[in-house]
């Protein structure tokens, strides 16, 4: 897979993706990660990029040439997304789509953002990493580069924990334990220690539906609530459910 990086800080995003899994990842050879800075097409002795904007106002906004030129030059892999606030949001079903792509190219913003021609006219999407404002794309950039990179075959030793994980069925994870059996006076559940699979594994959707139904409801009303199955299965496991989100799917109860 191959992933181009059009910034004018690109040591931010290559600080972060040479080491750990991503570093690995390139160091196999499975991630081809490449750097264009928009301050290489620029002719005049600063190397601008930014000027102020139109109609005033605090800021600069990155300019539409040196943007246009990198990409008209470089060729980066389409689709080019846009990190900015403004796009829809990343998610885990994103990352899917995109680890399935043999490329794609990310364009970090700076100051207050890009000239609009650009985003309109060069960049085929956006994509946001969550509703706040950085101060610029890079870090945005490396969000995506390790969520994507994560799922690409061969990168992780094992590919079920990717499949069994937060979000990819629409709930978070249920809570992992590992030895000690019992550290200070915390015991793990019984269950995890029973052998019995069937078992184990009701008990861990059951808690998968617990905490994303404490946490996050919104994830659960996305789904159409809970089904009779899953409310037995939170029975079962004497889950107590908050009263209000049990909605949709069961009328009638
Ligand atoms: N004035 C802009 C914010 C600019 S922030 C606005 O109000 O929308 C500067 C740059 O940081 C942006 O161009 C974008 O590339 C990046 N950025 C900031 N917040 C981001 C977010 N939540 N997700 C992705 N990129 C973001």
């Amino acid at each position: 897979m191959r992933i181009d990086v059009i910034s004018i800080f690109a040591d931010a995003v290559e600080a972060f993706s040479s080491v750990s899994l991503v570093g690995k990842a390139r160091d196999g050879g499975v991630l081809d990660l490449r750097y264009h800075d928009p301050r290489d097409v620029t002719t005049d002795v600063h190397r601008t990029v930014d000027d102020a904007p139109f109609g005033g106002g605090a800021g600069m906004v990155l300019k539409p040439e040196p943007l246009f030129e990198i990409v008209e030059r470089e060729q980066p892999p389409r689709p080019l997304i846009y990190m900015s606030p403004s796009g829809p949001p990343l998610t885990q079903a994103k990352a899917t789509e995109l680890a399935s792509l043999p490329g794609f190219s990310l364009l970090c913003g700076r100051f207050e953002g890009v000239d609009e021609r650009v985003r309109q006219h060069l960049v085929d999407e956006e994509l946001s990493i969550g509703d706040y404002v950085l101060a610029g794309g890079e870090v945005a950039a490396a969000v995506v580069i390790e969520a994507v990179a994560r799922l690409v075959p061969g990168v992780l030793g094992n590919n079920e924990s990717v499949s069994d994980e937060s979000f990819s069925s629409g709930l978070l994870e249920y809570p992992q334990y590992t030895r000690p059996a019992t550290f200070r006076e915390w015991t793990v559940p019984d269950v995890l220690r029973s052998g019995n699979h069937g078992l184990v594994e009701r008990w861990r959707q059951a808690q998968s539906l617990h905490k994303t139904l404490v946490v996050r409801p919104d994830l659960i009303a996305r789904r159409g609530g809970l089904t009779a199955d899953e409310q037995a299965l939170l029975a079962e496991f004497d889950l107590e459910l908050p009263e209000a989100d049990l909605g949709e799917s069961s009328p009638g109860d």
